[in-house]
């Protein structure tokens, strides 16, 4: 770099290098390039996070925002529940959109029930709160929830939501003013070259970035950068299928809503005595098992719903195989289980789209090490809203 250059960046041939030589540079602004460019921030490094859309647009705003550590087993439940303390952190100082109503299991009948209370007693040897609801409890406090759905539920009263399509962003907008963080959206990255002492990267439009270590984040971008790492990998893509129900004129259901058919799916269950007998009865070839249906409700500031989700995979390197299109059976089926737990003011459909994430086959994270300087981390999976938070914390990338 010229010694004369006094500018954030300076132009050299067609070529425009930035000035700031980086510790850390993140690419990918979802919540887990996002909260690693913070924990980075919080040892005093100098962070630029750079991401290729003008707001992000992957998995992290196209999700439910619940972050329900309860859903997880031990290992990841501690990440989750750090990630609660980061998240109430930062909102106590800046509105990121968390909002602590807590979590409720819905069980639909008594073997559902038995699970809760196998979760119940598992949570509190890992000293985090629950609390059992009567039926009666559960219908006080969640106006509209079935009679004859609702047998019970198990209440998490430390955790939040987010609202997804704007969090990412105020988290970005919190670390550039609160923080020294350096943003740069709308840079695409397309190389990395990196030599004993340090990392360059090239985006598109010309420009250069220099630094000691590089975090890619990149989410389910797998054709960009290092295409041959993916290709060999265990990662696969799910699509979700996802609807936004129409503001509820005055029906208020606080919280994440978790059913009968997440208690039949979610991880933390798996650690209870009773799950694999209750499972063992679950007829195969029912239609939510096939397209991996579960009910969760959240409902925005503003009274609208989100409801969902379905799941389809495709290794890597068949992406295609999950198609553009919605599939309006999926919705309708998932409208249908729906209007078995609550009555709802209004059903009316606002809005329906399809997310995707990355996990792996084989492990809980892709994390992989291209050489000494330049790490890829991606493939959380459904955990990442909550659990992104926590790992940036927990686990350090570069030693
Ligand atoms: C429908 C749906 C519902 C979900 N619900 C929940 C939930 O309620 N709770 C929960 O905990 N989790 C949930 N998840 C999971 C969660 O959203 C993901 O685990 C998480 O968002 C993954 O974050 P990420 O940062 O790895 O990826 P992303 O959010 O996809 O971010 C990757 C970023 O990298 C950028 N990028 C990639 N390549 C480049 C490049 N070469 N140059 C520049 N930028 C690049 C992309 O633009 C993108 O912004 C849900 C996911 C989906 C799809």
């Amino acid at each position: 770099m010229p010694a004369c250059c006094q500018d954030a960046a300076y132009v050299c041939g067609n070529a425009m290098f930035m000035k700031t030589h980086y510790d850390l540079i993140v690419i990918g602004g979802g919540v887990l390039g996002t909260f690693h460019a913070y924990e980075a921030l919080m040892q005093g490094q100098r962070v630029c996070l750079i991401d290729k859309n003008i707001t992000p647009q992957g998995s992290s705003v196209q999700n439910f925002g619940q972050a329900v550590p309860s859903g997880f087993g031990v290992k990841w439940q501690r990440y989750g529940r750090k990630s609660l303390e980061i998240y109430k952190h930062i909102q106590s100082k800046f509105d990121i959109t968390v909002r602590n109503n807590g979590s409720i299991y819905l069980a639909s009948n008594e073997e559902e029930m038995t699970l809760l209370e196998e979760l119940a007693v598992i949570n509190r040897g890992q000293d985090y709160s629950s609390q059992l609801l009567s039926a009666e409890a559960c219908r006080n406090r969640y106006p509209g929830l079935r009679a004859d759905y609702c047998v019970g539920g198990l209440f998490f009263p430390e955790e939040i939501t987010l609202e997804p399509r704007e969090a990412i962003s105020r988290i970005h907008q919190y670390l550039r003013e609160q923080t020294a963080l350096d943003l740069y959206n709308n840079t695409l990255v397309i190389g990395i070259d990196s030599s004993d002492s340090e990392v360059w990267l090239r985006s598109s439009d010309g420009r250069s970035f220099s630094g000691e270590r590089v975090l890619i984040c990149n989410g389910y971008e797998f054709q960009l950068l290092f295409p041959e790492i993916f290709a060999q990998s265990d990662i696969e893509l799910v699509k979700l299928q996802m609807l936004l129900l129409e503001t509820q004129p005055t029906q208020r259901i606080p919280g994440s809503i978790l059913t009968g058919l997440t208690i039949r799916r979610y991880e933390s269950f798996k650690e209870c005595p009773s799950y694999a007998a209750i499972k063992a009865k679950e007829d195969p070839e029912a239609y939510a098992r096939k397209w991996g249906v579960h009910i969760l409700f959240k409902q925005t500031p503003e009274g609208s719903i989100i409801l969902g989700d379905s799941h389809e995979y495709a290794d890597v390197n068949q992406p295609e195989l999950l198609g553009r299109e919605l599939r309006e059976d999926l919705n309708q089926f998932m409208i249908a289980e729906a209007r078995k737990i609550f009555d709802l003011q209004t059903w009316a459909v606002r809005e329906t789209w399809f997310g995707m994430y990355a996990q792996c086959k084989t492990r809980d994270i892709f994390r992989h090490y291209v050489d000494d300087r330049v790490l890829i981390l991606t493939g959380i999976g459904g955990k990442g809203m909550t659990a992104s938070a926590g790992y940036a914390h927990y686990e350090p990338i570069f030693q």
